[in-house]
């Protein structure tokens, strides 16, 4: 029995769209079970851009998250498109939530679902292109940084091998795109092998991205653990989930440091708000893995072993009924009460889950990498609405003259169109002009100048990147 004093306080917002309801319906499961929770209401998402907080959260809802450190949360609307930026990402990021912890099982007793996922997606929770940095360099193009670090890699691929240790499981799996984005994607498949190396009790093995994707939904059964970046993450839990029965099944927990949020991995499904029909067990599942986080272990195998119970009574919400293998189509509101009938049972034919402490993950502070950086060239990116090349080489070499750096080649969406390449849509207007350093090094000033120097030539500038090698290897592609 746990103090009164020693009872956690958590912050509950109950979101948007179909959040209220399913909310509702798990404190319901969450109170009757006797989870040792103080809950403190915050009022965040939809309303609150409408009240007028830009970042869809007030003060006093802060506060609460500081203090408490600890977000039980249903899912938000985020407008696509336009608009205001997604709250979830601000709280993943401000509150150092770097790992999303996201098992999904398959359920025999479902019908539909495939038979033998057991799953964990580590996915990496703060970079990619999540950090939300796009541009309009010029009026037809439009680009999105993805945005990658060492230490970033580092922490969540130590996370997922010290996330196997703890939990019994036998294998990590790398998903990554290196084929294509060679240095980002490289960057995380390159720590993900030297980290690998620590841990030689655990199998490990690396999957592009889009055929890991396909076997997921066709093979799950060889997947054990799977780390990944933020947007391949959040794609394959939707995948994995949908597999298994329904996306309203899987639950997430975001996890840093101090703080820790916990949430259903869906969305706030608005086609369906507002008519008592939505499956709450994917918040269900968040709630228990906040309980285990915050050791009440006994709780959350009670509350665990009489929701399966009830998916094995045939007592299935719409998104999960099929006449083959459900009994009763039941509301959000009538399966809470079912699972709560059900407290105290266990399971009938899946196994029932003894409660065991859960351990925590302690991680060293990641270095990153340390390099001799070299600067050896500029890319500067044009806006330009000819497709006279000859012109534009001209032009381009007679201000560039005095520089020191040479004109290499000129780009266009990637693929060389000068010195030499084919290609048969020149009919972009964002050109690339790759300068290197005429001697070995080059000063930032000099790049600088050049800049000056086209744009005093009449180039109108769209952006440019520093081009540089570490322990000299080209840190470009
Ligand atoms: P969604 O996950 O809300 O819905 C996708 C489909 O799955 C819909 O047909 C929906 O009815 C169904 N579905 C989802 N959850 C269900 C449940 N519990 N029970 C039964 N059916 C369920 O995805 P979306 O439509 O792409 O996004 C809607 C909104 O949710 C967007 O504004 C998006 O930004 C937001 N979103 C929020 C979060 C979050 O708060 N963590 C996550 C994802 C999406």
């Amino acid at each position: 029995m746990i103090k009164q004093k020693d009872i956690p306080t958590i912050s509950v917002a109950y979101g948007d769209g179909i959040g209220p309801e399913i909310m509702e319906a798990t404190l319901f499961i969450l109170k009757e079970a006797q989870a040792a929770l103080n809950i403190e209401a915050i009022e965040i998402g939809e309303q609150m851009y409408k009240k007028g907080f830009a970042s869809g959260i007030s003060p006093e809802a802060w506060e609460s998250v500081k203090r408490n450190k600890i977000i039980f949360k249903a899912p938000i609307t985020t407008p696509q498109g336009k608009g205001y930026k997604s709250l979830n990402v601000t709280f993943r990021k401000s509150l150092g939530l770097f790992a999303n912890v996201r098992p999904v099982t398959s359920y025999p007793m479902l019908a539909g679902g495939c038979e033998k996922m057991d799953m964990v997606i580590v996915r990496e929770n703060e970079e990619d292109l999540y950090a939300g940095i796009e541009y309009r360099p010029t009026c037809n193009s439009a680009l999105s940084l993805k945005l990658i670090t060492p230490q970033g890699s580092e922490k969540i691929i130590r996370y997922a091998f010290e996330y196997a240790r703890n939990n019994g499981r036998k294998k990590v799996t790398c998903m990554i795109k290196d084929n294509i984005t060679k240095i980002t994607d490289g960057i995380f498949h390159g720590i993900f092998k030297q980290v690998a190396e620590e841990y030689p009790d655990i199998k490990t093995d690396n999957i592009i991205i889009d055929i890991g994707a396909a076997r997921i939904a066709s093979k799950p059964e060889i997947f054990d653990v799977v780390v990944t970046l933020n947007l391949y993450g959040d794609i394959i839990s939707d995948i994995a989930a949908e597999s298994s029965g329904s996306v309203g099944l899987a639950g997430s927990a975001n996890i840093g440091a101090k703080y820790a949020m916990f949430e259903a991995i869906h969305g706030s499904a608005p086609d369906i708000a507002g008519q008592g029909i939505a499956n709450p067990s994917g918040l269900i599942n968040g709630a228990l893995m906040m309980l285990n986080h915050l050791g009440q272990n006994q709780v959350a195998a009670t509350i665990y072993n009489a929701w399966i119970r009830t998916l094995e009574d045939g007592i299935h919400t719409a998104d999960i009924f099929n006449s083959k293998k459900s009994v009763r189509k039941v509301s959000t509101q009538e399966f809470a009460k079912a699972v709560v009938g059900n407290l105290g049972q266990l399971p009938k034919s899946m196994p029932a889950l003894v409660a065991k402490p859960s351990k925590q993950i302690h991680l060293p502070e990641p270095v990153g990498f340390s390099h001799k950086s070299e600067l050896v060239g500029v890319d500067i990116y044009i806006e330009y609405n000819d497709t006279n090349l000859e012109e534009l080489v001209q032009k381009i070499q007679a201000a560039s003259a005095n520089s020191g750096l040479v004109l290499e080649d000129i780009s266009q969406r990637g693929i060389v169109v000068w010195p030499q390449g084919e290609v048969e849509n020149l009919n972009q207007d964002l050109w690339r002009l790759r300068f290197m350093a005429a001697q070995a090094s080059l000063k930032q000033q000099q790049s600088l100048a050049l800049q000056m120097a086209l744009d005093k030539a009449g180039f109108k500038i769209a952006m440019a990147y520093n081009l540089s090698s570490y322990d000299q290897m080209a840190g470009f592609s």
